[in-house]
């Protein structure tokens, strides 16, 4: 299995991004409302600033407390992050993410910024492509 088949298999592809420069207060309004866990930092919306996670937010709460809702997302953010390919395969991705300790890849093609794949999307991904397999090998099996 590809990434090229993880990302087919989303409800949507679309990847939720904020500029530059933005305030962490807003980010995390949108993490919220939009009910995820991190967003791709990108001021035209194909390229790949950085990636501010949940995780920044929390550790920069404990850091410097509420003050950090008003820096800007430049400050936290990590700086490039690792992303991936669609023709990668979901082991390398899994690796990456284990290896790395992060749940999000920013996926690209030709350099710019296609989508955003979840360690959850991976392993949703794996799961039905197991059991799939498992129902052909009893096919065969049971046809013996
Ligand atoms: P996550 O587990 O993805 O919520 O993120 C945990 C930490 O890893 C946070 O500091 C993120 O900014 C950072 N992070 C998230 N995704 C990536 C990535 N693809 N490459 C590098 N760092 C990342």
């Amino acid at each position: 299995m590809h990434v090229q088949q993880i990302i087919n298999s989303k409800a949507t592809s679309d990847v939720i991004t904020v500029k530059l420069g933005s305030l962490v207060s807003e980010t995390a309004k949108i993490l919220a409302e939009r009910r995820i866990g991190a967003v791709v930092v990108s001021n035209e919306g194909t390229t790949v600033e950085g990636i501010l996670s949940e995780r920044d937010i929390v550790r920069e709460l404990a850091r410097s407390g509420a003050a950090c809702l008003s820096f800007v997302v430049d400050k936290i953010m990590t700086k490039n992050p690792v992303t991936c390919l669609l023709q990668n395969s979901a082991e390398q991705v899994l690796q990456t993410m284990t290896e790395g300790r992060f749940r999000h890849m920013p996926v690209v093609e030709n350099g710019k910024l296609i989508g955003l794949i979840t360690l959850g999307d991976v392993v949703k991904a794996r799961l039905s492509e197991l059991a799939m397999e498992k129902d052909a090998l009893e096919g065969m099996i049971k046809g013996f």
